[in-house]
């Protein structure tokens, strides 16, 4: 006999599994998703292995499986437990992105009277002798919760009782999933009577004989809904259950997810010498599966080209006949990303839209998984799609940390994650970036990925290498002691009423992530900080003590007065930063009457349809004016755009995270890469408080290499990634004291160890 070892849907320590027997009326495998009993209750599981010895002396047995064969294969199984272990987590949660959308269920459980009992049974209760009663009243009995109810206080207790005293039953339903695969029946001819000699066969009612000649002579299967149209319902049943016809289940065409109104013609570029460099060593990987490194970092302004040889690359694998995911930091804001894909393979790309219905999205999971699709694009979930024999892995913009999860479990990195499942299945993995991760770009120098460089833009034009926007930094301090309190410095009011006059679009940039923001003397520029931290301070108007505004330490929870004037200067021009993106909005209708302007943010995105709207009516040149926060940041490649302003560059740089200016610069670096795509020469202007920082200086120059050397020797003074691993620890309870109590708890216990070492 052999025994399953299953990752049960029960908050458990990561990596840990159950062993359950198989009963021998159905077998499982592993990969396949089945219902286990986990003490009282009926739960999911996932069979993960067979073993000849069970962790325990005493197994219980698999239910029934929920599906009748696996659905995750072996790489993606290991892939599971990789993120268990890594990101610990339960091994269900590690690998329940993986599964079918909408997989999940519980068990309903009915309860009714045992046969033969007498509703007056002594042993009772009174309260449970009324609720007997009520129960006796309902044919079909209560469902479990309900009856529980009855019962009053305890009432799971004293049900439990009545179960064990068989006073009355349980009876489990344990559903499909809700969006299971349709499927449409076939008849066809049975094997074993296929032949045409109808003389052993005895005469068949006329329908049933009609409906018989007609699938025997029908080359293909015959529908099963058509044999109810055309001779009544139940007459293939009925030939069916003589043996004279079999079924046949194939599932039911799904909707076409394309969209109709993408091109299809693929433009054919000669790849410039850097683009064909690159392509070529990723050609080495995919052809050779000995070649080392495999993953690469594609480091490359943006319009340097990038995309092409993304795309170039998947062509590749594809004539292989295997297939690539393609991630993207977000799906609603690269539609010109997604066009250019469906243009290279047309019809053949599946796209993971969060707009797909619950059905489409079930019918996008399966058609992937039978190899309908060539190449799979979408956000970080997308890695988990079901692909079969994937070839290679593209991570798009791989600095961004969208790729991170971070609300919900499993808590993991769609890089790392994609690094490990190109490692298990041999697939290559490229990393495109105009700026890179400062780990990742550590990791390619250290050889860990093959760094692959493309350091000029391309342009369609004659002289294939069109300039970079100018960048020029505004000093704000200086507006300010020249009289200018308008959000607006004085030069980039002006460009922006040029830029509209000449009938060009601008883009207005503010980083404004959250309600807080950090306080700034508008004299000297100086930023308050913790005086035992040295991370900038937060400001919250609304406190627990009422709403006097106060400055928090978000590392170590010190708590300070609003300051009236300038620790450093004694200015009295002190004050948080809190402009948003709706105050520019309408400076730039007090500035400019009867722009239009628009807005790209949070707020004005909430169904994901918005933000392509937004985006459309910039592309048609509706649009002359658009404000918007780092979502303004990403994709968009329009050539009539050739003013970006950034309103104020100091926000998000001075947040308590060791990977704030890296983020700031990296921000900084992709608004400015959307000035200037076309013919006119593009043009970007910095407003800040801080000209000094080292992020602004960077960003302006456009120079990674600064960013990288600046970043890379502090993190290597302070011991943080790559130079050490940080792990962040959340403590939840609902209780703040015990909550309080286990993280010091823990804290020590780990600083002794340290010490210990
Ligand atoms: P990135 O992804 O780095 O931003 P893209 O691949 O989008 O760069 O290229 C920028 C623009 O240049 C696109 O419009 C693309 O069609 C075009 N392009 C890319 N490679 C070439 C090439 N070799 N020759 C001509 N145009 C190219
Ligand atoms: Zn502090």
């Amino acid at each position: 006999m052999r025994y399953a070892e299953v990752a049960v849907d029960v908050v458990v320590a990561h990596s840990r599994t159950f062993s359950y027997s198989t009963p021998p009326r159905f077998t499982v495998e592993p990969g396949q998703l089945v219902w286990v009993p986990f003490g009282r209750r009926v739960l999911q599981g996932l069979v993960v292995e067979l073993v000849e010895i069970p962790s325990v002396p005493e197994t219980r047995d698999i239910l029934q499986p929920v599906e009748p064969s696996p659905l995750i294969g072996p790489q993606h199984l290991q892939m599971g437990r990789w993120i268990s272990e890594h990101y610990r987590c339960s091994l269900f949660t590690a690998i329940a992105p993986l599964l079918p959308p909408g997989f999940e269920n519980h068990v309903r459980s009915r309860i009714s009277v045992a046969p033969g009992v007498e509703i007056t049974d002594p042993k009772l209760r009174p309260e449970s002798v009324v609720a007997f009663g009520e129960l006796a009243q309902k044919k079909a009995g209560l469902l479990e919760a309900d009856f529980a109810k009855l019962l009053g206080s305890n009432g799971g207790r004293e049900l439990a009782r009545m179960v064990d005293q068989k006073l009355i039953q349980r009876e489990l339903t344990m559903p499909r999933p809700r969006a299971a695969p349709k499927y449409e029946t076939f008849l066809i001819p049975s094997p074993d009577s296929s032949g045409t000699s109808d003389s052993g066969e005895p005469k068949l009612p006329a329908r049933q004989d009609g409906l018989l000649t007609a699938i025997r002579e029908q080359r293909a299967p015959y529908p099963a809904a058509l044999a109810n149209k055309e001779f009544g319902s139940g007459v293939g049943q009925a030939l069916f259950s003589k043996g004279l016809v079999a079924m046949e289940w194939v599932r039911a065409d799904s909707v076409t997810v394309a969209r109709p109104d993408w091109p299809t013609e693929r433009r054919q570029h000669t790849l410039t010498t850097h683009q064909a460099e690159a392509l070529s060593r990723i050609q080495q990987a995919l052809d050779n599966p000995e070649s080392q490194p495999r993953s690469f970092l594609l480091h490359g302004i943006t319009g340097s080209g990038k995309t092409e040889v993304y795309l170039r690359a998947i062509d590749l694998v594809v004539r292989q006949g295997r297939q690539a995911i393609f991630l993207v930091p977000e799906i609603s804001l690269t539609p010109q990303t997604l066009e250019r894909v469906n243009s290279w393979f047309p019809g053949r790309v599946a796209v993971m839209h969060s707009r797909l219905t619950a059905r489409q999205q079930v019918d996008q999971w399966w058609d992937i998984r039978e190899g309908k699709y060539d190449v799979v694009v979408g956000p970080r979930s997308s890695l988990f799609a079901p692909v079969a024999n994937l070839g290679l892995i593209v991570i798009d913009e791989e600095h961004e940390w969208t790729y991170k999860q971070i609300e919900t479990h499993p808590l993991y990195h769609a890089r790392d994650s994609a690094l490990e499942l190109g490692h298990l299945t041999g697939s290559p993995v490229v990393m495109g970036s105009a700026t890179p991760d400062v780990e990742t770009y550590h990791a390619a120098i250290q050889g860990r990925h093959t760094l692959l460089e493309l350091p000029d833009r391309v342009s369609a034009g004659p002289d294939r290498v069109s300039r970079l926007a100018q960048v020029q930094i505004c000093d704000m301090r200086l507006e300010l002691r020249e009289g200018n309190r308008s959000i607006f410095s004085r030069v980039l009011a002006q460009t922006l009423k040029e830029c509209v006059a000449d009938g060009h679009q601008a883009i207005l940039f503010l980083n404004r992530r959250g309600a807080s923001s950090i306080v700034q003397c508008r004299d000297c520029g100086h930023v308050v900080e913790c005086r035992s931290c040295s991370v900038s301070l937060t400001y919250h108007s609304i406190t627990s003590q009422g709403n006097k505004p106060e400055l928090l330490c978000h590392r170590c929870n010190r708590r300070s007065r609003m300051p009236d004037s300038c620790p450093a200067c004694r200015g009295n021009h002190i004050r948080q930063l809190g402009a948003g993106t709706q105050r520019v909005v309408e400076e730039v209708k007090k500035l400019l009457p009867g722009v239009t302007v628009d807005r790209l943010d949070a707020d004005t995105t909430r169904a994901a349809q918005d933000a392509e709207d937004i985006m459309a009516r910039l592309t048609s040149g509706d649009t002359q004016v658009l404000v918007g926060t780092q979502m303004v940041a990403k994709g968009l490649d329009i050539p009539n755009v050739t003013l970006v302003g950034v309103v104020l560059a100091d926000i998000g740089m001075y947040l308590p995270d060791f990977r704030a200016g890296e983020r700031a610069f990296g921000l900084l670096c992709q608004v400015a890469g959307r000035a200037g795509r076309g013919e006119d020469l593009g043009q970007v202007i910095v407003q800040t408080y801080n000209p000094e920082h080292y992020a602004i200086q960077a960003a302006a120059a456009q120079d990674y290499q600064a960013l990288y050397e600046y970043e890379i020797d502090s993190r290597r003074e302070l011991g943080n990634p790559p130079f050490n691993d940080q792990v962040h620890l959340v403590f939840q309870d609902p209780n703040d004291a015990q909550a309080l109590r286990q993280a010091a708890e823990t804290c020590r216990a780990r600083a002794q160890r340290a010490e210990a070492q």
